[in-house]
């Protein structure tokens, strides 16, 4: 062919991480053929969907079979219904939302990696470790992405200090994938204000917020008095709710914010809705049944988390999370790099997690909540043999 491509396709790392995890985890299964392997590094939910979230997809399917009840193309922007769901959900943290600021996604990584549609090339801020969608999908568009560190000294949550008074757009991701680390309000409040004060936009992920169970952390950028001159909020129910495989999450733009006129337009060419019966089981569970019935699945994993983040404390081993969210970051013991300690805890402990440094986190490790009580509780007891002095 002799067309033009993207070449800044080039200039995408390839992603060798879970690659590499499965052909290890493959030839040690080869040579120990009983090993009894523990995941302790899913990164997906697994418990199965409330049913009256169930109830409410049945009822929504059984209308779209119906002449009277059929419907065909959804809104672009989302039902009415599933945005006023969305907004009660917000009132819940005292956050006042217009339906005009609320658009329906079919998922968080969707429009965390489309925003780039309506943005110019600006210089990219992105805390790291991270979801590798913020770079990926920047260097996809040939952005100048800079990196701002999370390390041991700041807890992993980087602060807006040292930068310098330019404009640009900042990722941030509070509870954080992978680190679990957390914003307080004050520290949030850092970002915002140093966001208006030089004209950035700070893009938030919301993914975890469902995790959260201590007051002073913000569930949503829009608890912060200025941010709707300055940030916008993508959240999902994947993580919340147990929708991963049904997909459908929000983004929050500001009506007062020209980009938001700019998001409604874009989606109107190049999106065409989130299906019926999709909105209609996010709707469910957005509601205050629906959020208690999956507040219980949180519940089963948050139990993990505390049992992970013992077993460490126990161990004196430095970590983030294990505390509003479903994820536990690790110093690997003695110095070890991330590698290093993927290999010695599938062999001397059968148990498998994430070496940090496929999120740009050498040195540390991530482990997740995701598998069941028992299985944690064993992978802890064999963690700690190996591992105690
Ligand atoms: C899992 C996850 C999401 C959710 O993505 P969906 O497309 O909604 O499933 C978003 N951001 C982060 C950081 C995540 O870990």
């Amino acid at each position: 062919m002799k067309i033009k491509l993207n070449e800044n396709f080039k200039n995408v790392s390839e992603s060798y991480l879970f690659s590499t995890i499965n052909k290890k985890v493959a030839e040690y299964k080869e040579q120990n053929p009983n090993a009894p392997i523990i995941k302790m590094g899913i990164g997906d939910v697994t418990l199965p969907l409330p049913k009256i979230v169930i109830d409410a997809m049945l009822k929504a399917t059984r209308e779209m079979g119906e002449i009277d009840t059929f419907r065909g193309y959804p809104p672009e922007w989302g039902y009415t219904f599933t945005k006023e769901a969305v907004q009660k959900y917000y009132k819940n943290y005292n956050v006042s939302l217009t339906l005009d600021d609320i658009f329906i996604s079919d998922g968080a990584k969707t429009d965390v990696s489309n925003i780039l549609d309506i943005l110019g090339h600006n210089e990219v801020y992105i805390t790291s470790p991270v979801y590798p969608v913020y770079i990926d999908s920047n260097t996809m568009n040939g952005n100048s992405i800079h990196i701002i560190e999370g390390n041991k000294g700041n807890r992993f949550l980087p602060l807006p200090v040292g930068l310098d008074n330019s404009a640009k757009v900042i990722y941030l991701c509070s509870p954080n994938n992978p680190t679990g680390a957390s914003y307080t309000y004050d520290e949030l409040k850092m970002w915002v204000d140093y966001a208006k004060s030089t004209g950035s936009l700070i893009i938030f992920d919301s993914a975890y917020e469902a995790f959260i169970e201590d007051k002073n952390i913000p569930h949503s950028i829009f608890e912060l008095e200025g941010a709707r001159e300055c940030a916008l909020e993508i959240g999902s129910l994947s993580k919340s709710c147990g929708f991963t495989g049904v997909r459908c999450g929000y983004t929050i733009i500001p009506a007062n914010l020209e980009i938001n006129k700019i998001w409604k337009r874009r989606e109107a060419t190049k999106f065409n809705g989130v299906s019926y019966v999709t909105q209609r089981a996010a709707e469910q569970a957005l509601s205050p049944e629906g959020v208690k019935a999956c507040q219980e699945n949180i519940a089963y994993y948050k139990r993990n988390a505390k049992a992970l983040a013992e077993c460490f404390d126990e161990l004196g081993i430095f970590y983030t999370g294990g505390h509003n969210s479903p994820y536990i970051w690790l110093e690997c013991p003695n110095g070890m790099k991330s590698w290093d300690f993927f290999d010695f805890l599938l062999t001397k402990a059968n148990v498998i997690g994430t070496p940090g440094v496929g999120f740009g986190g050498e040195g540390y490790f991530r482990l997740t909540s995701f598998n069941t009580y028992e299985n944690t509780l064993e992978a802890i007891e064999r963690i700690k043999k190996v591992l105690k002095k």
